[in-house]
């Protein structure tokens, strides 16, 4: 700090984020209607302007602060990353016509950035850390401008100034900033965007320099970067960077007191650089890492004069958790600083709103179930506590502690036969035969072509089938009559497959609203909800289940549909099944026991389906485990044990079968090298994944990797309406044969087809078959 002005003092209480969406998903309906045309831009600015009041009044009556900058300004139209980017003026050259000669980007622009145009491709989308929410990747060059482009920020503090509160803006941090972003196509081969940070930072002051006009003590700078070991940029180049921007914003000369906040994870080595800045705040996620110790006394110094804000409360699960503890490690830090607040480990944005709004949800569960403005009460009592002491929460801190015990005694939550189960396990029960053995008895019982063709699963999710599972779903439709709807769903689906010529035929999935949450509803142990959306990108939303006990099968899910399938067709029909590590990463799943042994009892019950789709007569099976790569921890010594219970869980859902039984698997993404050694362990004998959009690039990891099982690079990018000719097929296929042995290659589209339509599915599906049947004549042999 340069100048003597007394410092606003940090808020006791406070969260590093909320959600943004609205408790009936009022901005998704909102921003939808506006790129529909059926509302203006003005309208959306108008509810989005309401929705931000909403959350305004429902925090504060829930006990944060209307003036003392404990409320966070975390709202977006889209997302953070983007909404960071058009603040600093980082649009890729070819939206320009969507900026104006002062860099702005107006509404309708920033949709387009994130959405695409015609030719012009989208920003590119990515998993926020090891969270389920995606994010649109920055593109930086040499020739990025950066300049203060945007005050939406500055302009939303004045709003809720406007209506009576002093909140605090929210921005992510220059560092993670550039280090999320991607080179542009404008930059050269090896360029960093980190390398632009000097000229990224005077916009950053700027935008501080006017957030002190308007009045805002303190501001909130995200820098999640700082927990990642899975950045791509050298450790030393971020801790550098960080060194180097708080150096050069604390320095502005007037500016409000900066607050990081590093979720997701702890800093490690990036603290004592942090705290060697003159920052007046930063958050320690306490949840994933702990407090810590052993610090040199250069960096204890340091903290000891700023305030250290505990992240204690969950912000990435629903569990109402156990409060004492908590308390415990706020009381902890007090020996870092004199100067302690509480908040939550990461932003609220990956858990809905309200467990009050689940009139359908057992009372018994929601006491144990805390969803955002549950935890927002939480972090109000524990900064309560750190005002007045323990005794003033004595009451809530024993209510948590009551409610745990009750969720560790209630029926379900342990289950003596599924723990028998899983106790009793032995190495054998991870494995399967020989490959060569299975693939020579596979061969034998397929009788499949060279270079077979097949789909991943879903079919295009027509209104129809909408409509019948709703209707189902109200008791307006009966059992009888859905079950002959989706039956003939299934018929059209594999005369359709039929027809144009594919190989190995699925039935389309028209049951399944969700393919994690198909499988919750017919698991014991989950529940779901009703109102429990999070956000998953931009306007899309999901409702994860809730997986509270002991996992078992009550009956067969999947059986009658595949077994009425195979009933259609002389070839052979794939059965389709959700894996268990996709299954613990799409739901909010307990946090009582390592996730290795929940994996293990989702393994068992998936086994048992899989045990009986082979007694039914079908011959291939596909376990689907896209999260496998999202869930790799983000810290490197985590790895290990990561990759030991997620392939293992995979592996004993699908080692039980024959040997002429193909187990096939599907991820949803070509980043083939990170988790090759975990693809090649899952030991499936098929392995589908996205390389389309990458032309490709994937098949010489593939090459390099000594991959020898079967594999099916996608040749039909599915994120886009676009019908890929014969040719451009034709092509993928030959640059897939010239890295991979023919007797290894699969043929199918990079994913599922439920959010495509029919006419651009059916085009694309032929032009797939054209092309195979061209290459395979080329190669001399013919199905
Ligand atoms: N079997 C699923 C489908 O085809 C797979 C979806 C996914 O990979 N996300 O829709
Ligand atoms: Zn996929």
């Amino acid at each position: 700090m340069t100048d003597t002005t007394p410092r606003t003092a940090f808020p006791t209480g406070t969260i590093i984020g909320y959600p943004r969406i609205g408790r009936r998903r009022e901005l998704k309906k909102a921003v939808e209607s506006f790129w529909a045309g059926t509302t203006t831009a003005d309208e959306l600015e108008s509810t989005a302007a309401e929705l931000r009041s909403a959350t305004r009044e429902r925090l504060a009556a829930l006990g944060l602060g209307r003036d003392d900058a404990s409320i966070p300004e975390s709202f977006s139209y889209y997302d953070q990353m983007l909404d960071a980017a058009v603040t600093v003026g980082a649009v890729p050259s070819r939206f320009a016509s969507r900026v104006d000669a002062a860099g702005v980007v107006d509404l309708a622009g920033y949709f387009t950035i994130a959405r695409g145009e015609g030719e012009n491709a989208p920003l590119e989308m990515t998993k926020w850390f090891d969270s389920n929410y995606h994010y649109l990747v920055p593109e930086i060059g040499p020739e990025t401008t950066f300049r203060l482009a945007s005050d939406r920020i500055v302009r939303e503090f004045e709003e809720a100034k406007a209506a009576g509160f002093v909140t605090r803006p929210v921005i992510v941090g220059p560092v993670t900033f550039l280090a999320l972003s991607k080179a542009s196509d404008e930059a050269p081969e090896g360029f960093h965007p980190l390398s632009r940070l000097d000229d990224l930072l005077p916009v950053y002051a700027e935008l501080l320099t006017r957030l002190a006009a308007a009045g805002a003590p303190w501001v909130q700078l995200d820098e999640p970067a700082l927990v990642s070991e899975s950045i791509d940029e050298e450790r030393s180049a971020l801790l550098s960077a960080v060194a180097t921007a708080y150096a050069v914003l604390g320095a502005v000369a007037s500016r409000p007191a900066l607050f990081v906040a590093a979720p997701y994870g702890s800093l490690g080595d990036a603290l004592p650089v942090l705290a060697a800045t003159p920052i007046e705040a930063l958050s320690l996620d306490l949840v994933r890492g702990s407090v810590p110790t052993g610090l040199d006394p250069a960096t204890a110094s340091a903290l000891a004069g700023k305030t250290v804000v505990g992240g204690v409360i969950d912000g990435h699960n629903i569990w109402r958790g156990d409060l004492e503890a908590a308390f415990g490690r706020l009381t902890e830090l007090l020996a870092l600083s004199p100067e302690v607040a509480v908040s939550t480990s990461t932003s609220l944005l990956h858990v809905p709103h309200d467990v009050d709004d689940e009139p359908a949800l057992a009372d018994q569960l929601k006491g144990w179930l805390a969803f955002a403005d549950q935890k927002v009460t939480q972090v109000a009592t524990l900064a309560r506590g750190l005002v007045d002491g323990h005794e003033a929460i004595q009451g809530e801190l024993s209510d948590a502690s009551a409610a745990l015990a009750d969720r560790a005694a209630a029926p379900g939550v342990r289950d003596a036969a599924v723990r028998a189960r899983t106790a009793a396990l032995t190495a054998q029960d991870f494995s399967r035969g020989d490959y060569t053995d299975r693939l020579a008895a596979q061969d034998a019982a397929l009788g499949l072509p060279f270079l077979p063709t097949t789909t991943i699963g879903s079919f295009p999710q027509t209104s129809d089938i909408r409509r019948a599972r709703a209707q189902l779903a109200k008791g307006l439709l009966s059992e009888a009559e859905y079950l002959a709807r989706m039956q003939a769903e299934i018929k059209r689906v594999v005369d359709l497959q039929e027809e144009i010529g594919i190989d190995v035929i699925v039935h389309g999935e028209p049951e399944r609203n969700d393919m994690v949450q198909y499988f919750a509803e017919n698991l014991d142990g989950f529940a779901v909800t009703q109102n429990g959306w999070v956000q998953s990108y931009g306007s899309r939303c999901t409702r994860p289940s809730i997986l509270w006990g002991d996992v078992s099968r009550p009956a067969p899910i999947t059986v009658d549909w595949s077994s009425f399938t195979q009933s259609l067709t002389a070839k052979p029909v794939k059965g389709m099944l959700t894996g268990p590590v996709t299954i613990l990463a799409w739901s909010f799943v307990r946090d009582d026991q390592p996730l290795g042994d929940t994996a293990r009892q989702v393994a068992l019950a998936l086994r048992d389906e899989i045990a009986d789709l082979e007694a039914a007569g079908i011959r291939i099976v596909q376990v689907d485990e896209p999260a496998l790569r999202e869930l790799l921890p983000l810290k490197k010594a985590d790895h290990a044990e990561y990759l030991d219970w997620s392939v293992g869980s995979f592996r004993l859902s699908t080692a039980g079968v024959r040997d002429e039984t193909q187990i096939h698997t599907h991820l949803c993404y070509s980043e083939f090298g990170v988790v090759i050694d975990a693809i090649r362990n899952l030991d499936a004998d098929v392995t589908s994944i996205e390389a389309a959009r990458s032309r490709m690039e994937v098949v010489h990891d593939i090459q390099t990797s000594g991959f020898e099982h079967g594999i099916g690079p996608g040749v039909y990018d599915i994120h886009s309406p676009r019908v890929p000719s014969v040719a451009e097929v034709t092509e993928l296929l030959e640059t897939a044969l010239s890295a991979i042995p023919g007797r290894q290659l699969w043929v199918n589209p990079d994913c599922g087809l439920k959010t495509r339509g029919y006419d651009e599915t059916v085009a694309s599906l032929r032009n797939i078959i054209e092309a195979t049947r061209a290459v395979r004549a080329k190669a001399g042999v013919t199905a």
